[in-house]
C-alpha cells in the first residue's frame, strides 16, 4: 500500500455541521520534503517507503487530495490559563480524514474560520519541534500523537522576524479535547454534547458502547488516562508547557507540542513556557492541573454525567497517578521487591537530585550501570555530599534485592533513555535546518524513535546542556 492509494472516510463530518468547518488548505510556496517517519507510516498500513511516493509532499502541503478526503476544521473551547476562552477552534489546522483508526490532521495550511488574529501557519522552528517530539514521545512509550511528515516551504511567515512556513502531517486516533465538551456545554447544546459523547465513546473507547452509565464510565476513562500519561510525563521530565484544556486531549494522549521541555538539572519548580509567569504549568504543577482540568470536563458533562458521580470518580485520580508514577520510578531505580520504605528512599532521591544538582536523564542512565562505584555519578555532581549519602542508602536497599547487578542493569537499561529531545540540541537542528541542512533532523528521529539504544555514533545528541542553557524558558510564538 501507498501512501497515495489510501482512501479516507470522514465520520466527523456525520455529526452536525456546528462540529467543524468546511475549509480548503492554503498550500505552502515552493513546498519541500524535510522529512518522514516510516515507523508513523506503519500505522497507516503503509510499508512501502513514503517519501518515494510521488505525491507526499502535494498531499502534505494540501494540495493533492486523498480519496475520500474532505478538509475540515474542528470547533472547541477551552480554559487557557484558566480563564474560560468560548470559541478557539483549529486556527491552523486542518483535518484530512481518518483511515486506520488514525486522523490525519495538517499542521500549518492556513486560515480557517477559528485562526482568530493568527495566519493559520506554523514556521519551521515549531514544526521542527512537534514533528520530533511526538515520535519521541512514541519512543518514550508515551501515548502521544504522530507524525508522519514535515515539509519545508518558501512561504514567508511573520513572527518576531521573518520566518519561513512549514507543514506537519500529524496523526492520531482521536482529535476532540476537553475543550470540545466546553463547547457545546457553554453554548447550552445539550443534544449535540451527548452526540459529541456517542462519537467520542465510538472513536476511542467503543469498548464501553451499551454499558450502563456509559458517559459516566468514560468521563472514568479519561480520568484514567490523563492521569497515566501525565504520570509518565513526571517520569521522563516531561514539562508541556501549556495544559490548557484545549490542548487536552479526550484519550489522555500528548498533543499540540508548543514551548515543550524536558528538565535539563532536575529541578521541580521548572517553568518551560516563557509566557507563564506564576508557573501555572511548571513541571511540578502539572499532575494538579490535569486534575483540574478534569473538573473543568466534569462541569462541562453535567448535562450528560451527573456531577457529583463524575466528582465521585475523579477522586481516584490522585490514586492512579500516583501508583503509576511510583510503579515507574522504583523501575527507574531497579526495585523490584517492595518495602513501604522505599517511598521515602524515592523522595530523598529526588532532594539530592535537586540539590547536587545533576542532569535528570544523565543520573538514570548513568545510574542504570550502578555498582557501588560512586565515581562516575559524583563526577557529574557539584555538591558531592547529598548524593553521595543517598548512594550510601541505595546501597543499603539492594541488599534486599535478589537481582545480579547485571540482571539489574539490563532492567534498568530498559526504562532509563539515553536519549530525549534536550532543547540546545533541538536547537542545534533547528539551526541547521534553518541554513537548509536536515541532517540533525534525520539523527535526532532515529534516536527519537528508539531511545533506550546506545546509537555510539549518535553519543552527541545525548550531551547535557552547556550551563548557560541549562532549563531555559521558552517562547511561545510558533
Ligand atoms: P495553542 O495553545 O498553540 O494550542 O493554540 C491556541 C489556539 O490558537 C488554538 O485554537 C490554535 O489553533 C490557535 N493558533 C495558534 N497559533 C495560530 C496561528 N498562527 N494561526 C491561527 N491560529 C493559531
Ligand atoms: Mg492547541
Amino acid at each position: 500500500m501507498k501512501l497515495s492509494q489510501l482512501k479516507l472516510a470522514t465520520p466527523y463530518m456525520d455529526l452536525d455541521s456546528i462540529f467543524f468547518d468546511e475549509v480548503e488548505p492554503t498550500p505552502l510556496k515552493k513546498p519541500f520534503l524535510i522529512s518522514v517517519s516510516q515507523d508513523a507510516a506503519k500505522l497507516l498500513g503503509i510499508e512501502d517507503d513514503i517519501s518515494l511516493d510521488e505525491n507526499l509532499v502535494n498531499i502534505v502541503n494540501g494540495s493533492h487530495k486523498l480519496k475520500g478526503s474532505k478538509t475540515f476544521s474542528m470547533c472547541y473551547a477551552g480554559h487557557q490559563f484558566g480563564y474560560f476562552v468560548p470559541r478557539l477552534g483549529d486556527g491552523r489546522a486542518i483535518n484530512l480524514g481518518k483511515v486506520n483508526g488514525q486522523n490525519l490532521q495538517l499542521k500549518g495550511a492556513g486560515l480557517t474560520l477559528y485562526s482568530r488574529q493568527g495566519d493559520g501557519r506554523a514556521v519551521l522552528r515549531s514544526s521542527i519541534r512537534e514533528y520530533l517530539m511526538s515520535e519521541a514521545m512514541h519512543g518514550l512509550g508515551i501515548e502521544t500523537s504522530r507524525a508522519l511528515s514535515l515539509i519545508g516551504s518558501d512561504t514567508d511567515v511573520a513572527r518576531s522576524r521573518w520566518e519561513k512556513g512549514a507543514i506537519v502531517l500529524r496523526l492520531s486516533p482521536t482529535w476532540v479535547r476537553f475543550g470540545t465538551f466546553e463547547y457545546f456545554n457553554a453554548i447550552g447544546e445539550h443534544a449535540k454534547l451527548q452526540k459529541l459523547a456517542d462519537y467520542v465513546i465510538d472513536e476511542s473507547f467503543p469498548y464501553l458502547k451499551g454499558e450502563e452509565g456509559v458517559y459516566l464510565k468514560m468521563y472514568g476513562e479519561i480520568v484514567k488516562n490523563t492521569a497515566k500519561t501525565v504520570a509518565k510525563w513526571q517520569s521522563v521530565g516531561f514539562n508541556h508547557g501549556v495544559m490548557n484544556t484545549d490542548n487536552m486531549s479526550i484519550d489522555g494522549r500528548t498533543i499540540d507540542y508548543g514551548p515543550f521541555a524536558f528538565l535539563d538539572d532536575y529541578d521541580s519548580n521548572y517553568i518551560c513556557n516563557h509566557t507563564d509567569v506564576d508557573g501555572r504549568y511548571s513541571f511540578k504543577n502539572q499532575p494538579g492541573i490535569a486534575h483540574w482540568n478534569l473538573q473543568q470536563l466534569a462541569v462541562a458533562l453535567s448535562a450528560i454525567v451527573n456531577h457529583d458521580s463524575a466528582l465521585e470518580v475523579l477522586e481516584s485520580f490522585g490514586d492512579i497517578y500516583e501508583r503509576e508514577y511510583l510503579a515507574i520510578m522504583y523501575k527507574k531505580m531497579g526495585l523490584v521487591n517492595s518495602f513501604e520504605s522505599d517511598l521515602e528512599l524515592f523522595k530523598w532521591m529526588l532532594r539530592a537530585l535537586g540539590a547536587s544538582p545533576i542532569d535528570y536523564t544523565k543520573f538514570f542512565r548513568l545510574f542504570s550501570r550502578y555498582n557501588g562505584d560512586k565515581t562516575d555519578i559524583l563526577e557529574l555532581v557539584e555538591l558531592q555530599k547529598p548524593m553521595s549519602e543517598w548512594l550510601d542508602a541505595y546501597d543499603k536497599r539492594l541488599e534486599k534485592e535478589n537481582l545480579s547487578n547485571e540482571n539489574r542493569h539490563k532492567q534498568m537499561l530498559d526504562v532509563n533513555p539515553k536519549y530525549i529531545l534536550k532543547n540546545h540540541i533541538l536547537q542545534e537542528a533547528i539551526e541547521k535546518a534553518q541554513m537548509h541542512d536536515f541532517s540533525m533532523i534525520e539523527e535526532l528521529l532515529t534516536v527519537a524513535l528508539s531511545p533506550f539504544e546506545e546509537h555510539s555514533e549518535l553519543e552527541y545528541l545525548s550531551k547535557s546542556a552547556p550551563a548557560q542553557s541549562k532549563n531555559l524558558k521558552l517562547s511561545c510564538s510558533s
